[in-house]
């Protein structure tokens, strides 16, 4: 899962970078209103964490601008203490959620997982398929009732397919959804990631399918008809 953070203050973004990275997610940080609005248009994040009071552009129209453009990620607002018509103005622009600065870092990735997994159709913090269950609050997977252990990037790849049960996801998309902008990206390494939960999951537990990518069943395969 690939956020976006939009902050103006150094220490909070780095804050933010830090804890979001060690949660699991790939993090790119915009620090102004026109660089942000930019990253929001032209990549294509899980969800955004946008500060309102922003340097060039102010975060309530970079919202505007992205929802009249057709954005429709998760975006939760920082609104200033006290400030009950921001948030009012920032839900109305169409933000999915809020936090009052200050705030604690737990609440602010409860929310986040929360918006991730809501705008991807699911109602609980554990996600199932088949045997594999993959718990979103603390990062880990279990194969029938058995801890596996993941690296970090097979982590953000098999959550991503998970988050996606039952759809076709291309290289190119889960390259966009496990890595940040930073990073050197090359498309036949998700070959190499994928070959690696198998070994660790099972062969059958990602299917790929020819030409197009790969997807995970909800359903076990093994139940199939
Ligand atoms: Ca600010």
């Amino acid at each position: 899962m690939r956020v976006l953070i939009v902050e103006d203050e150094p220490e909070l973004s780095r804050q933010l970078k830090e804890s979001l990275s060690d949660a699991g997610y790939a993090v790119d940080c915009a620090s102004d209103g026109e660089e942000a609005h930019f990253m929001g248009e032209t990549e294509p994040y899980d969800a955004v964490i946008l500060d309102l009071g922003l340097p060039v552009i102010d975060g309530l129209s970079i919202l505007e601008k992205w929802r009249s453009a057709g954005r429709s990620m998760p975006v939760l607002i920082l609104t200033a203490r006290g400030s009950w018509t921001e948030r009012v103005s920032g839900l109305d622009a169409g933000a999915d959620d809020y936090l009052t600065k200050p705030f604690k870092m737990e609440e602010l990735l409860a929310r986040l997982r929360a918006l991730i997994r809501r705008s991807s159709g699911h109602a609980t913090a554990e996600l199932v398929c088949g045997p594999v269950l993959l718990d979103t609050r603390q990062g880990k997977v279990t194969m029938d009732g058995r801890a596996i252990k993941l690296t970090a990037l097979e982590f953000k790849l098999l959550s991503y397919l998970m988050h996606h049960a039952d759809e076709v996801i291309s290289r190119t998309e889960l390259t966009e959804h496990i890595y940040d902008q930073d990073f050197d990206r090359d498309s036949n390494t998700i070959e190499v990631f994928v070959n690696r939960i198998r070994k660790k999951l099972g062969a059958d537990i990602i299917q790929t399918v020819r030409g197009m990518g790969y997807r995970i069943s909800e359903s076990d395969p093994d139940q199939e008809e």
